[in-house]
């Protein structure tokens, strides 16, 4: 993956001549991570310019550029502080003689940045705009189905949050605080070689677990209690992204009914997922079993999400999605119940589609467990 994916290039420059650009700007942060192999650590402006005919160019800050050539084999031109970047970007683009027929990620590309490349340009930035073709969704759909060294990648980042429940498992006693229990699954990740959290790591105790999005905080557990914990392992750039749910001591029966239910919610999602399937139904999957047992308006997000360099991406388990699952697919399945006041249970897993199927990455156990209510 390094030095640049030609397949990658070339997918862009289809694109690229398909809305009858000359050359395409990349800027985002992950694009240029993804075509390149280098991530930018700074806040100084990189630029990637894929021209249709000819080589990329990367444009990066002269303090980078030894990083950089470690890191891919596109061809570097640098600039320095001091010096304005889009000055250089613009002679970049004239030199191209494409500064008109310029796609930029329209997601990411700033009024600022639009407004500094006219200027460098010599021209009104409103000049620009008209029929300036978007290549955010280009790579946005490059980037959804994963070649099998990312899914190595994926896998690693998955095998390092079992340590991390195991150790868990051994911390959870009456009287540990959320903020405890989240340190226990960062240090064990990092210790099992992860290069940092996927995201903010969130561990909720008995009714605050009911709230998906809740901050982890001083709370102490109590018996009878649930542990919610939803947290990950970033691996070369790649995330992985699991939840399970314990109870400290005997679970409260509404709490095990509710757990069975979302956990068969959580597999028969699974069992949908292979190619062809819309990614609607997948949803629908989890759902109705949901639905089923009468919790149905406690189900109160989307299924999953797709997971790769950013902890969400392209392609979303949602209702009504009519997108098909396609091989290359790495999408979380995460149903869950929340009772206001009571608590909450999610489980989730991250599963990559494969030719005939899908392959469950994330693998520690899914039984309903009691850890240590004394
Ligand atoms: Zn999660
Ligand atoms: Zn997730």
């Amino acid at each position: 993956m390094n030095g640049g994916d030609a397949r990658r290039f070339e997918a862009v420059r289809a694109a690229l001549r398909q809305q009858g650009a000359a050359v395409g700007l990349v800027t985002a942060p992950t694009s240029l991570r993804y075509l390149t192999g280098w991530s930018n650590p700074s806040k100084r402006f990189a630029g990637l310019l894929v021209p249709v005919e000819g080589e990329p160019v990367l444009l990066l800050p002269a303090l980078e550029a030894e990083g950089a050539r470690a890191a891919t084999g596109v061809r570097l031109v640098t600039w320095a502080d001091g010096e304005d970047p889009y000055a250089r970007l613009g002679a970049l683009l004239r030199q191209t003689g494409a500064e008109r027929a310029l796609a930029v990620e329209h997601e990411t590309f700033s009024l600022v940045q639009l407004a500094q490349l006219a200027r460098a340009l010599a021209v009104e930035p409103g000049a620009l705009l008209p029929g300036m073709p978007d290549l955010s969704p280009v790579i946005s759909d490059l980037r959804e189905c994963k070649d099998e060294a990312e899914v190595a990648r994926l896998q690693r980042a998955a095998d390092m949050l079992n340590p991390a429940l195991d150790a868990a498992l051994e911390a959870i006693r009456p009287g540990a605080t959320e903020r405890e229990i989240a340190r226990v699954l960062e240090d064990a990740m990092a210790a099992a070689g992860a290069e940092g959290v996927a995201f903010e790591t969130h561990v909720l105790f008995g009714p605050a677990s009911a709230l998906p999005h809740g901050a982890t905080g001083a709370r102490a557990l109590e018996p009878g209690q649930v542990v919610l914990m939803d947290f990950g392992a970033l691996y070369r750039g790649y995330r992985s992204d699991i939840t399970r749910t314990v109870c400290c001591g005997e679970w409260p029966a509404e709490l095990a009914r509710v757990y069975d239910v979302v956990r068969a919610a959580n597999e028969a999602a699974i069992a949908a997922v292979r190619p062809g399937v819309a990614l609607g139904e997948v949803d629908r999957a989890a759902r109705r079993v949901i639905e089923e047992a009468g919790y149905g308006q406690y189900f109160i997000h989307r299924t999953g999400h797709g997971l790769g360099l950013e902890i969400h991406e392209e392609p979303y388990v949602v209702a009504g999605n009519p997108k098909l699952l396609r091989p290359g697919h790495v999408v979380t399945i995460e149903p869950g119940v929340y009772l206001p006041g009571i608590g909450g249970v999610r489980i989730e897993d991250d599963v990559v589609v494969t030719e005939t199927g899908c392959r469950v990455l994330t693998s520690w156990t899914k039984e309903r467990l009691s850890v240590s209510g004394s």
